[in-house]
């Protein structure tokens, strides 16, 4: 069994190590049942951290978070280092992770699966089978252009200032990170911008069309402006399949996306960073969700997210597409055969703990295995 896929795992606070947890066993899982095999090494990060290293993240861990094929997070942060200095903070670690490993492209799916289509707010014909990913940047664009800043006039009022500014390799990168997903799914590509009125979407537009029509032609690429973009989220959701967009549209786009799944504890994430001379990408997997101090120790929490995460880990980093579907499909029948954790609960169904839904996600890739 190859043992080369280095992984490093940092749990975090709250309920972020009952998650991790879970993710463990389907770990030991995939080495025994199908030979595939991780270097796994385990770090601190956030409250943790601080706790025992004084520091939300130390150096050393970041240089193994550097040195990783991939780093898998459980979540930050809670009630107890509320009032540290800001530099000290939790999430302090997580956002040094991000800079340092130098993390562009923020991929957030939208997955509904059927047995869960009722938590969302919209109609169950509208979302069941949805299946969608948004690809925002992340690292550039008007939360972090120049000028900035709040300036008083000679005349005593206030002045505002933000620039939202893209450079071609900005939007090139991150465009093709959406093309090259778009070949492992369905083939289809949605840019959004607001070329309209503003020059940067423009160039955004400029720039995704000439880089398709020179490497890409195999993807179906089409254009759409922002605002109408959060309208078709909301009345047709399922004429996606790959979305790229900005920083600040990607904000607010992904979170309208992520409630039209309903639910928080079923959501994965992952942040790419460039590939190097051998294809290899530093990445980043983590769950949308918090730490969620409410429920934290308790066994209450959805692994699902985390899980999900991981499948996603499989087929981004690793190439190992097969044996996420079969984690996905995995999630689904456990889903199918009734079994909720209290944030998805439904009437009728079983309702399980955290090592509950771990159990039954095993049991299920026993099955799909056999
Ligand atoms: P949260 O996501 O932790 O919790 C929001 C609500 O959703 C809570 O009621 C919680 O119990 C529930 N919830 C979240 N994940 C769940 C899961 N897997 N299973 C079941 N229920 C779940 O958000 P919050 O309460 O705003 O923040 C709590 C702490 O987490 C704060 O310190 C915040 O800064 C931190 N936080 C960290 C991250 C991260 O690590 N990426 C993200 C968001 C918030």
């Amino acid at each position: 069994m190859a043992a080369n896929k280095k992984l490093l795992i940092l749990a975090g606070d709250g309920i972020g190590p009952e998650v991790m947890r879970e993710v463990g066993r389907l770990i030991d899982w995939f080495a025994k049942r199908r030979a595939v095999g991780f270097d796994v090494s385990q770090g601190l990060v956030g409250g943790c951290a601080y706790d025992k290293e004084g520091v939300p993240l130390t150096d050393a861990t970041m240089a193994a978070a550097m040195a990783a094929d991939a780093v898998l997070l459980g979540a930050v942060g809670g009630p107890k280092w509320d009032n540290l200095p800001f530099e000290k903070k939790p999430e302090r670690g997580l956002l040094r992770l991000r800079k340092d490993m130098e993390l562009f492209a923020n991929l957030r799916p939208a997955i509904v699966f059927g047995p869960l289509a009722d938590a969302s707010t919209l109609k169950r014909e509208l979302v069941e089978g949805l299946d969608m990913l948004i690809v925002r940047e992340l690292t550039g664009g008007v939360y972090f252009g120049s000028p900035r800043g709040i300036e008083t006039l000679p005349d005593g009022t206030r002045r505002g200032i933000n620039t939202q500014v893209y450079t071609t390799p900005e939007i090139d990168r991150v465009a093709r990170v959406a093309f090259d997903l778009a070949r492992l799914r369905g083939k289809r590509v949605c840019s959004v911008e607001k070329a309209n009125v503003m020059e940067s979407g423009l160039l955004w537009r400029e720039e995704v069309q000439k880089l398709h029509d020179a490497s890409y032609s195999d993807i179906d690429l089409s254009h759409m402006y922002a605002d109408n973009c959060a309208m078709q989220l909301v009345r047709q959701p399922k004429q996606f399949d790959v979305i790229v967009t900005d920083n600040l549209f990607g904000d607010l786009l992904s979170d309208c996306a992520a409630m039209l799944t309903g639910s928080l504890g079923m959501l994965p994430s992952a942040s790419l960073g460039a590939a190097d001379a051998t294809g290899r990408r530093r990445a980043l997997y983590e769950p949308v969700h918090g730490s969620a101090p409410d429920i934290a120790g308790k066994d209450l929490a959805n692994p699902l997210a985390t899980i999900l995460s991981f499948a996603m880990m499989l087929r981004y980093s690793f190439d190992l597409g097969e044996d996420a579907t079969l984690v996905e499909k995995a999630v689904a029948a456990a889903l199918d055969r009734g079994y909720r954790t209290g944030d998805i609960m439904t009437p009728g169904a079983t309702r399980v703990s955290t090592t509950g839904m771990g159990d039954a996600v095993l049991k299920e890739l026993d099955r799909l295995a056999a």
